[in-house]
């Protein structure tokens, strides 16, 4: 039944309380009534027979005075008139019995009604009857004087309608205001569930939409009307919190899908550059080989590897670096067309793809195009620095049919611009593989050389121009070796710069020339400086310098004995360390060149700058000194500034009498050439220095 009534919808909960709730005030008041009503018929009828009492009485005193019964009985049985009096006894004084006169047919209808009247006195009447009998006592007197009792008894016969009509009237009073309770209720019941169903309906559409923009209507001030403002109210926080969400997953999906995408870029692209990256030239590369393979035509494919990279990187740092290499990939980037790519392997190594190659004239200006390009300064952290690229090219279809041996061959051809003298290209022809195999049996077998004393020392005398003398030695490496013969340094030392194999050597070097200097002490040769060259890669530390100076002590020889010579292209990367490489060994007491001087970048400033006490005039200004004025002017100039900063001056590469000559009447000191002596074994040159100074 509560499961029942739990269950039921509001509003036929409002009916049920409501038609409850009337049926039990009814029910109460009806019950009120009907006590009242009953309870006003039973005093109405003792009032009744209480005053028949009264009368008897009055007309009962002489006769019981008199004990005169049968004018009690004729008196009585007139009061029997009134149906409800059933007996009318009266007592004497002492409340015994005298009179009884009972009606006849209670007595028929029922004989045990009455009981032997001799053995009852007053007050014990008993009358076997569930029927409810009204007893009324009432005192006969006579003059003021008591003679005895009278009782009446009745029955209230309208006792029963009166209850039933009690009862009826009860019954409809209850139905009644049940039935009216209810249509009221009905209608009247609207006004507490309406707001509510209205709420549960807002609820419920809310529910099944997800539409948080609905809001509940509110019919009145009341709880419903508080509840359906505040549900409106947290309508409007879940929307915009909805709202909010919609927006922060709208955001979030947003940055999902770019973080996916940057995945996906990352994946295929160099995070420094953002330039493709070997997967995605991978598969461009396959798509140009289909490409060629349709169009029967060829595509080139470019390694590109920057020539002084590394140098930049360890004197500059990383940041610079990659600083450098986000310029130079710029670079490529607005050189090549749009149809090409250009992709970044990793480090210094980047890859092109020119598609569409009809001859090798287009290739060429391409090519030339780039290393144009890189070869221009660069302004990295607001400074200027040059770097150069090595090409190596190869040509789809005729150097291979797949990624991997065409990129091999253009390796081979990189390989080759490294050796021909860097910032050049080259485009793979098949003799190329020899090279390769040279490279790596070069590079394998410089340890073995050290250890088996395979490398040489030659020498080629540094001479007083005017005097004649023989102020010094340059000391130049070459290699026994083994299989491959006689080696010149052109044919190992750039091998061995690719690597930090040059370090080992150039200890090597100046390790000879230091015990060279040792055993000529004891010579005609002690006077005679020794000068070694030293690669660039020395001067990022100064390992070099406690080397040279752990040597120097070892040999215990006179420092000023040794001279070191090194290149501008030194200074180039990071003059800073270099320069201080340079100061430090010049504190050690050794004597410096700058060698090669006029090549490369010809900073008139570095002569200012660096510690050196020699300029060595390159030879290519010496080979054409005698025909060529501009080159003329050049040396003269270098010797007026030479000599302006009180550096000596040495011209390599003399050959003939009339170079020696103009390089004389030029003002230059020193002279160095094969037209005085090749470079040759430390025998070859005591014989001829023992020659030579005898001649003098
Ligand atoms: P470099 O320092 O410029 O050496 C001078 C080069 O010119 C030498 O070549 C020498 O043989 C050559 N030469 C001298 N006089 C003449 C001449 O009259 N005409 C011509 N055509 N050439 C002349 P080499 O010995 O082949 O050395 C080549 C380069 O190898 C050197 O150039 C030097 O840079 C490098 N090198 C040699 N030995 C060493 C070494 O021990 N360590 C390092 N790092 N480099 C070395
Ligand atoms: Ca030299
Ligand atoms: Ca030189």
């Amino acid at each position: 039944m509560r499961k029942l009534f739990l269950n039921a919808s509001i509003r036929d909960k409002i009916i049920i309380i409501t038609c409850l709730i009337s049926f039990t005030v009814s029910l109460m008041m009806t019950v009120v009534l009907a006590f009242q009503e009953y309870y006003r018929a039973q005093q109405n009828f003792y009032k009744r027979i209480t005053l028949e009492a009264q009368i008897i009485s009055d007309n009962i005193g002489s006769a019981v005075l008199f004990n005169d019964r049968d004018t009690l009985a004729e008196t009585s049985k007139s009061f029997f008139q009134d149906r409800s009096i059933l007996s009318v006894s009266v007592f004497d004084e002492e409340g015994v019995l005298f009179f009884e006169s009972i009606r006849e047919e209670r007595l028929n209808d029922n004989p045990a009604v009455l009981k032997d009247a001799s053995s009852r006195s007053r007050g014990n009447l008993h009358l076997e009857t569930k029927e409810s009998i009204t007893l009324v006592d009432k005192g006969i007197v006579v003059d003021e004087e008591r003679v005895g009792t009278l009782q009446i008894s009745a029955i209230n016969y309208q006792l029963d309608s009166i209850i039933h009509n009690i009862f009826t009237t009860m019954a409809w009073n209850i139905v009644l205001s049940v039935v009216l309770a209810s249509i009221l209720a009905a209608f009247l019941q609207k006004l507490i569930s309406a707001p509510i169903l209205n709420l549960y309906k807002t609820s419920k559409l809310v529910a099944k939409t997800q539409d948080y923009s609905v809001r509940a209507r509110q019919h009145s001030q009341d709880e419903v009307g508080s509840l359906a403002s505040m549900f409106n109210q947290m309508l409007e926080k879940v929307e915009q919190r909805d709202e909010k969400l919609e927006k922060l997953v709208e955001q979030r999906t947003f940055e999902l899908e770019k973080l996916a995408e940057e995945f996906k870029h990352r994946a295929f692209h160099d995070s420094l550059t953002g330039l493709p990256n070997r997967a995605l030239l991978s598969e461009r590369f396959d798509l140009a080989i289909e490409h060629a393979k349709r169009r029967q035509n060829k595509f080139a494919c470019l390694l590109l590897d920057l020539d002084n990279f590394k140098t930049i990187n360890d004197n500059k740092g990383h940041s610079y670096g990659d600083q450098l290499l986000i310029e130079v990939a710029n670079r490529l980037k607005n050189t090549i067309r749009r149809e090409d790519l250009v992709a970044r392997l990793g480090g210094d190594e980047f890859v092109i793809l020119l598609s569409d190659i009809e001859g090798t004239e287009g290739l060429y200006s391409l090519l030339e195009k780039i290393i144009e390009a890189v070869g221009k300064e660069f302004y990295v952290n607001n400074e200027v620095v040059r770097t150069g690229v090595s090409i190596g090219a190869s040509l789809f279809p005729d150097h291979g049919s797949t990624m991997n041996s065409i990129k091999r061959k253009a390796d081979v051809a990189m390989y080759r611009a490294k050796d021909g003298g860097k910032n050049c290209f080259y485009i793979y022809t098949p003799d190329m593989q020899e090279d390769v195999r040279y490279r790596l049996m070069i590079q394998n077998d410089l340890e073995t050389a050290i250890q088996e004393e395979q490398l040489l020392l030659y020498f080629q005398p540094k001479i007083h121009n005017k005097a004649k003398l023989i102020k010094g030695c340059e000391v130049l490496v070459r290699w026994e070796h083994p299989k491959e013969g006689f080696l010149s340094p052109g044919e190992f030392i750039p091998y061995m710069e690719e690597s930090s194999q040059i370090i080992s050597l150039d200890y090597y070097v100046v390790k000879k020339a230091c015990e060279t200097i040792k055993r000529w002490q004891s010579s005609e040769l002690s006077e005679i400086s020794l000068a070694v060259n030293l690669s660039g890669r020395h001067f990022t530390n100064y390992r070099i310098v406690d080397k040279i100076k752990g040597l120097i002590d070892d040999f215990f020889i006179n420092p000023g004995l040794l001279e070191i010579e090194i290149t501008e292209a030194v200074l180039i990367e990071d003059p800073e360390v270099a320069q201080s490489v340079v100061s430090a060994l010049k504190r050690l007491g050794v004597r410096l060149s700058l060698d090669d001087f006029g090549t490369g970048y010809s900073s008139l400033n570095y002569l200012r700058t660096l510690p050196i006490d020699c300029i060595k005039l390159d030879q290519s200004f010496i080979h054409s000194v005698d025909v060529n004025e501009q080159d003329k002017r050049l040396i003269k100039g270098v010797v007026s500034l030479g000599k302006g900063l009180g550096l000596e001056l040495v011209a390599e590469g003399v050959e003939t009498a009339s170079q020696l000559n103009i390089l004389e009447s030029l003002g230059c000191d020193y002279v160095q050439g094969y037209y005085f002596l090749k470079p040759v074994s430390e025998k070859e040159f005591i014989q001829w220095y023992e020659k030579y100074t005898r001649r003098m």
